[in-house]
């Protein structure tokens, strides 16, 4: 899903593809978005496993239901 390398420099050189749809994200706007998953999130944590997915943001937002607003997108688009 993700691939990430490295330089000399330290800086990370990153391709990111989206959880959803598969394709490429460019970076402009609120993309990419990161998003994070924990697997037994009301377990402790060396029960659980976490993982860092990417996606555009549109996606995320077209896919949350109502019941599940996305406040970080409503401020990137306010500034
Ligand atoms: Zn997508």
């Amino acid at each position: 899903m993700t691939t990430t390398a490295s330089d000399d420099s330290g800086i990370s050189e990153y391709k990111t593809h989206c959880l959803f749809c598969g394709e490429a994200i460019e970076p402009l706007g609120a993309d990419p978005c990161g998003v994070v998953l924990v697997t037994q999130w009301d377990q402790p944590t060396d029960k659980q496993h976490a993982q860092q997915l990417f996606c555009h943001a549109e996606r995320i937002r077209t896919a949350a239901s109502s019941k599940t607003p996305i406040h970080v997108l409503d401020r990137e688009q306010s500034g």
